[in-house]
């Protein structure tokens, strides 16, 4: 059994740019009212906020695997002790949780063999295939095949709403990404970018089946009221958390 979740901005207690349910701390919100949010929503879950386990996200494609001792890391402001983008576990009970506004946070398991690992991915980490870093991880450490995994996308920016330059584009057209389905000249001299068209390709070329991967297809940007937007907000706006956990019994960890 697996416990996973990602939040809207709906039914927190923060206020002005960041309500409701703003759930990260370095954006200049209140820590007693993301406290509260946090509690609020992984309660839901019956996790408690303190047990959570978050990274520095630095838009790399760095991997970590945590364990009992990495327990409540993140959970307060300043406490988190890993720089990556990528978190996995084997561990029951043990919350991953990732923070976005845009950017796109992957999430797998395996049928084969129990553990979890939870990844954010902008631009940059799609640029570095995090997700294909960490099928390969998952292969190589756990032996858990590809095509056993299951992932999913959670929602993040569309490709009408996400700019970004010419130097950008050149480096996705580099790297493979110049089909339309991926790239697109928009008409102010920018590009359309695709993250969930290529985050998708990525995770095929590399084993995912089709039928294994589930993805949202609402927009952060497009839908103002249900979520927190970086882009769309111009820099000034909450995040949503992302949460993955394997299950200590079936309904999830009560406390
Ligand atoms: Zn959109």
């Amino acid at each position: 059994m697996v416990d996973h979740a990602f939040s809207t901005r709906l039914g927190g207690c923060s206020k002005g740019a960041f309500s409701s349910l703003n759930t990260a701390y370095h954006v200049g919100d209140s820590e007693e009212n993301v406290i509260e949010n946090r509690r609020l929503f992984l309660r839901y879950f019956n996790y408690d906020y303190r047990d959570v386990v978050s990274s520095v996200q630095v838009h790399g494609t760095e991997l970590v695997v945590v364990g009992q001792g990495n327990r409540g890391e993140g959970a307060l402001p300043g406490s988190a002790r890993q720089k990556c983008d990528a978190l996995i576990t084997t561990e029951k009970g043990l919350p991953l949780t990732a923070y976005s506004a845009d950017c796109m946070l992957i999430y797998f398991v395996s049928k084969q063999t129990p553990l979890a690992a939870l990844a954010h991915a902008g631009w940059r980490g799609t640029l570095g295939n995090i997700g294909a870093k960490l099928i390969c991880y998952l292969r190589d450490y756990y032996g858990a095949e590809p095509e056993q995994l299951l992932v999913a996308l959670s929602p993040a920016i569309c490709r009408n709403c996400y700019r970004v330059d010419k130097k950008t584009a050149a480096l996705f057209n580099s790297a493979g990404w110049y089909s339309y389905a991926y790239l697109e000249p928009a008409a102010d001299d920018s590009f359309k970018l695709d993250l969930a068209a290529v985050n998708k390709e990525q995770l095929i070329i590399n084993g995912i089946k089709k039928e294994n991967l589930s993805f949202s297809s609402l927009c952060t940007s497009c839908n103002r009221e249900l979520f927190y937007s970086y882009r769309r907000d111009r820099g000034i706006t909450g995040r949503m958390i992302g949460f993955l956990a394997l299950s200590n019994q079936p309904g999830g960890r009560l406390n």
